[in-house]
């Protein structure tokens, strides 16, 4: 079994997650007590939520970099970025490191190609739905159109990201308010939705729509765990 790096704490709660998908993927692929080899780096994420905020990404990714070396010289030899916002810093982070990135959007970008979709909305930071690094992604490599809220719905998404979800609390209203979203992209001609959030499938799952989800945490340990017991 290989050994993955984990970038975490971006926030916690959703590392907590990739803590427990990569355990128990391993086990039921192994079995009796076997479980994932992990190494992680979690950071101060009130600290690198402020730097976004401020639109200091240069700083953001430095503090990755960082982490992200010290994660290969203690025998990483593989990396996950536990967060699709990030993902805007990949190459930042990357640079200087030799071990591979197993990146978010291709784990998603894979899956929705295989599920036959060519239109699927995006629920993620304001961050991820309205910039480039992550829709593009998506669209360029994998042929699939990616839509986003109206900006209203757009802020409301984010603030239950990083004033609820991020911070551990989980509300019905705001069940109800991304169902609500989710209808609205559906009307738009969305055929799935991407959980495009780490934290998101802490609020939403398969019971709450029919709509198929694509949930990024889920997906990302999938192809992890894929990766750390392939040859
Ligand atoms: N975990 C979230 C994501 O997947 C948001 C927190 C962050 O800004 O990293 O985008």
């Amino acid at each position: 079994m290989k050994i993955i790096g984990v970038l975490g704490g971006m926030s916690w709660e959703s590392t907590s997650i990739y803590y427990q998908l990569l355990n128990q993927g391993v086990r039921e692929r192994l079995g009796g007590l076997h479980s994932a080899k992990i190494l992680l780096h979690s950071v101060e994420f009130n600290q690198i939520a402020e730097l976004q905020h401020q639109n200091n990404w240069q700083a953001a990714g430095e503090i990755l970099n960082q982490a992200a070396k010290g994660l290969q010289q203690a025998g990483a030899e593989g990396l996950l970025i536990a967060t699709n916002t990030m993902h805007k810093l990949a190459d930042q982070v990357m640079q200087g490191v030799s071990i591979p990135l197993l990146h978010i959007a291709d784990s998603t970008g894979k899956a929705i190609v295989r599920a036959g979709q060519q239109r699927v909305g995006l629920l993620a930071t304001g961050f991820t739905m309205e910039q480039a690094f992550y829709k593009g992604h998506i669209q360029q490599h994998y042929d699939v159109e990616v839509i986003v809220p109206d900006k209203t719905q757009r802020q409301r998404v984010h603030e239950i990201i990083y004033h609820e979800l991020c911070q551990g609390e989980v509300k019905a209203n705001s069940r109800d308010i991304y169902i609500d979203v989710i209808e609205s992209l559906r009307a738009n001609g969305a055929q799935g939705i991407i959980l495009g959030c780490t934290e998101i499938d802490l609020l939403i799952s398969g019971q709450d729509t029919d709509m198929p989800l694509f949930d990024s945490t889920a997906l990302h340990v999938t192809d992890a765990i894929e990766w750390m017991l392939g040859d």
